[in-house]
């Protein structure tokens, strides 16, 4: 069943990332240091190497791909809510290639930053809370 809430926007955060962190584990770190529990995340720039996960639907795991190469970062989108009571980063990202292929998928901690410069807006609202749901085998939120 389709479940929604309204939230509200409450600020924006806009920065760059350091070099060489991983872009995951920084997310999270200025999440969770913000005391950010409900937002979205976007960002562009450009990655040393880049680990991506493929959800089986099938085998209900997730297939990681690192692909060892500097890549751009064409388009991170993501979310922030919240898992086991703390602040918890989902991001997709799309990269392209030297040749300008490419390539996308869940984020992955091993992901290397080279130079991003990141947009957060934070949300005023209610909880959302990730829970194992048993339909997909995903962590879901609990509306
Ligand atoms: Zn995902």
């Amino acid at each position: 069943m389709t479940k929604f809430k309204t939230v509200t926007p409450k600020k924006i955060i806009m920065g760059k990332l350091s070099f060489g962190c991983d872009l995951l584990e920084e997310l999270t770190k200025i999440a969770t240091e913000s005391g950010i529990r409900l937002g979205r995340i976007e960002a562009i720039g450009a990655v040393q190497k880049v680990r991506i996960g493929f959800y089986n639907q099938n085998k209900r795991k997730y297939q990681f791909h690192l692909f060892s190469q500097p890549m751009e970062i064409v388009k991170l989108a993501g979310n922030i809510s919240t898992k086991d009571g703390k602040p918890f980063v989902h991001a997709h990202i799309t990269l392209a290639d030297k040749a300008g292929k490419s390539c996308g998928g869940h984020l992955a901690e091993g992901t290397t930053v080279f130079a991003c410069e990141f947009i957060l807006e934070t949300f005023e609202g209610p909880e959302f809370n990730r829970y194992l749901d048993e339909e997909t085998g995903l962590s879901l939120w609990s509306l």
